[in-house]
Parts: C-alpha cells; sequence; structure tokens
C-alpha cells in the first residue's frame, strides 16, 4: 500500500489506527488509515470484501458515521476485523488490490479530514505523572511538593466532553477571573498565561454496570485504544479557582484530540512491566495491584511555531520530548480506581493521563513546567522567547513507538493555534 512501506510513516500495516473522516462530499465515514491513505469502511463493506469473515453485526457497525458502536462491540470483534483489514492491506492479496472499487475504498488522506475519532461520553482527567505531580506541587507549596494520599490513589477530575475539538481545530484564548494578590479581588479578562498540557488518552469501549467495579487485571481488555489529547490550560485562571473543589474555567473551554485512535494491539510489542516501586514509596493496595500491569514506551514530542515562522515557512520548534513509559500509575489502575465505588463506564469515555513529564527537564510537558513558571523562558526558532502560548502560535503534539527491528508506528498530530481572546 503506497506509503505504508515508507519507514518514517506513522501508519505502516502494523498500526492501523481508526477514526472518523469527512470530505470529498461522502459524509462522515469510518475510515483506517494506512500510510498516506485511509481506507473508506462504509465503501468496503459495501464491495463485500469483508462479508466472508466478519458477521453482520460488526459490518454494520463500520458502516457508521460514528466509531461507538464499533467500539461496543468489544475485543473479540476488534480483533476479528484487525486480523481481516490486516490480511486485506498486505501487499501480498489481491482481493482489495485488483478490486473494481478499490479507488473509491481507499482516499488519499490529503482529501480528508479526521474528525473527534468517537462521540466522547464522559471525560475524566488524571494526573498520574509523579514528576509532574512533584514539579507542580513544589512550586505551589515547596515545602510539600505531593499531597499525602498522591501515591496511594490515582488523583482525577470530572471534566466536560462538549468541548473536545478535533486537531486543527482554532483555540480562542478564554477570559476569566484573575488576581494579582493571592486574596484577590480578581478581575476579569483574557488569560495571560495560556499553556499546553501534553496527554495520552484511553477510550473506553465495553463499559461496566453502575455497581459493579471492574478489577485492574480486567480493565485494559475494555480499553479501545489511545488518543493524544492536549489539555489547554489558563494557569493564572487555575490557580484562583481550583480550591477547594479543583480546575474548571481554567481548561473546561476546549480541548484538543488526535483524530486517530491506536489499539492497544498495535502498541503490544511496545508494553514495559509498571515498574516495582522503591521501598521508600507505599505499596498500592491489592485493588490497584495487577502482576501484569504495564506502561507503554511512547515517544511524546511538543513543538510550536509563531505566526512569524509559518509566514517564513520555518519549521516549528521542538519544546519538549518526553516518554510515556515514566508514568507512575497505569491506565488499568486508572480504570479500576475509577470504578472502585460503583461508578459506570461507558463507551465513548475518555480517561486521560494529566500532563506526561519525566524526569528530565527536556522532558517536561507543559510550559509551566518547562519554563518553570515562566522563570525559565524557551527560545523559539524565530528568535521571540515564550514564558507561555501568545496569539498565532501553534501547538503540535507528536508521538510514536520505535525498537528496532519493529515497525515504527505513531498516532499523527494533534494541533491547534491560538486566536485572540474575544472582545468583553
Ligand atoms: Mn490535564
Amino acid at each position: 500500500m503506497e506509503g505504508a512501506d515508507d519507514p518514517a510513516t506513522d501508519f505502516p500495516l502494523a498500526n492501523l489506527p481508526m477514526g472518523v473522516i469527512a470530505g470529498e462530499g461522502r459524509g462522515l465515514r469510518i475510515g483506517v488509515r494506512i500510510g498516506a491513505f485511509i481506507v473508506d469502511c462504509r465503501t468496503l463493506v459495501e464491495s463485500g470484501l469483508l462479508a466472508a469473515r466478519l458477521d453482520q453485526k460488526i459490518t454494520d457497525a463500520l458502516s457508521d458515521r460514528s466509531l461507538n458502536a464499533y467500539m461496543a462491540l468489544g475485543q473479540s470483534a476488534w480483533r476479528l476485523t484487525r486480523a481481516e483489514l490486516t490480511r486485506l492491506l498486505s501487499s501480498e492479496t489481491s482481493d482489495l488490490r485488483d478490486h473494481p472499487s478499490r479507488k473509491s475504498i481507499m482516499l488519499p488522506e490529503w482529501g480528508m479530514t479526521a474528525k473527534v475519532p468517537c462521540e466522547i461520553g464522559d471525560y475524566t482527567d488524571f494526573y498520574a505523572s509523579v514528576h509532574h505531580a512533584t514539579n507542580v506541587g513544589s512550586m505551589f507549596r515547596p515545602d510539600n511538593p505531593l499531597l499525602p494520599n498522591w501515591k496511594h490513589l490515582p488523583i482525577g477530575y470530572h471534566g466536560r466532553s462538549s468541548s473536545m475539538v478535533p486537531s486543527g481545530t482554532q483555540i480562542v484564548r478564554p477570559n476569566g477571573q484573575t488576581v494579582t494578590q493571592d486574596d484577590g479581588p480578581p478581575t476579569f479578562g483574557p488569560t495571560r498565561l495560556l499553556d499546553y498540557e501534553m496527554e495520552v488518552g484511553a477510550l473506553i469501549g465495553t463499559g461496566n454496570p453502575i455497581g459493579e467495579p471492574i478489577s485492574v487485571n480486567q480493565a485494559m481488555d475494555r480499553v479501545f485504544g489511545l488518543v493524544l489529547l492536549n489539555d489547554w490550560s489558563a494557569r493564572d485562571i487555575q490557580k484562583w479557582e481550583y480550591q477547594p473543589l479543583g480546575p474548571f474555567v481554567a481548561k473546561n473551554f476546549a480541548s484538543t484530540l488526535s483524530g486517530w485512535v491506536v489499539s492497544l494491539d498495535a502498541l503490544e510489542p511496545y508494553r514495559i512491566p509498571l515498574p516495582a516501586r522503591p521501598s521508600s514509596d507505599p505499596q498500592p493496595l491489592p485493588y490497584l495491584r495487577w502482576s501484569e500491569d504495564y506502561v507503554l514506551d511512547i515517544n511524546l514530542e511538543v513543538l510550536i511555531s509563531s505566526a512569524a515562522m509559518r509566514t517564513a515557512g520555518s519549521a516549528p520548534t521542538r519544546i519538549s520530548l518526553g516518554n510515556y513509559r515514566d508514568m507512575y500509575w497505569s491506565i488499568a489502575q486508572m480504570i479500576a480506581h475509577h470504578t472502585s465505588g460503583g461508578c459506570n463506564l461507558r463507551t465513548g469515555d475518555l480517561l486521560a493521563s494529566g500532563t506526561v513529564s519525566g524526569p528530565t527537564e527536556e522532558s517536561r510537558g507543559c510550559l509551566l513546567e518547562r519554563t518553570w513558571r515562566g522563570t525559565k523562558p524557551i527560545q523559539l526558532g524565530d528568535g521571540t522567547e515564550r514564558k507561555f502560548l501568545q496569539d498565532g502560535d501553534e501547538v503540535i503534539m507528536r508521538a510514536w513507538c520505535q525498537r528496532s527491528g519493529l515497525p515504527r508506528i505513531g498516532f499523527g498530530e494533534c494541533r491547534g493555534v491560538i486566536m485572540p481572546a474575544k472582545k468583553l
């Protein structure tokens, strides 16, 4: 398949991420990305090529305008479909390669737009990186960076799904209350401390009935796949509002999602056993312990280009390079804890990791940490400095897995340009 063998592509045959696409007058379709092409699943189903090996409930779901019905079918259906798509898209098989409808099944990606990949249900954002939590905690509470609960449970808050937007959507700088002194009074106006947060999101495929928690050892079977997420954050608004109930208007104005959902089966070669905790740390309680628990070796990159840099045609500047393997809490632990009191997860729910930061300065996943609250500005390729984001800045997030002997697989991009605040 064209482009699928390119060693630099995010989308070789080993990946096959799914999303929802529109373009070329087709309306919304489920798509599977391979190389520089997207498989239009509805047209593929109509061609009859899937009928021999996949039953009708799967092909019906693949013909839908949204991924949710397919996600709800569960892991065995996802695996059957993946195996069949792998067979059809392999260059050795002729069924699709020589099919008369091939050109209307395999669409060049440049003509299509990837949307938010499913109808997002409830959204929960965690705080699962010990490096991020310690860095942020030490800025606000130098003597007591990690609160006593942090190493006992994956901290999270319930966010909004209504403001989830696809990669490429412009982000309007939010207005809100900010203070110059800790105890106020506030003024209302555009945030001056606009930030990004580099995160990995897990999309729930199959949920649980209310009152029936998901055990930690079964949690990963419920995950349809992973996406990149930029949890845009207004730090000055956040600082004034976050106590006592957590972030609110500082984060609910927009979060950007990448368009392609990478399956756990594609990521399987990149599992790393969840590291044993140092003896100085508390061990997790039994309901959060799974002997096969793992993190994933995913490189996470953040770049910024100013409006001037894009006008000049110069490349964006890399701001950070981190790795998802540095997380303290696993996705399985997040799911087990989330449902431990009986909360039901549903198809399309999104559980995000929180900012992914590692032990080095370069691996810090937001500007608050990267510039240490603005005290150590970073330099862009056009010679200007950034403490926080300016209007016209574009934030680009990328993620990929790479190991010798294996094809590189990637997540594509999660992008957004900052637009000026609305006039008051
Ligand atoms: Mn966040």
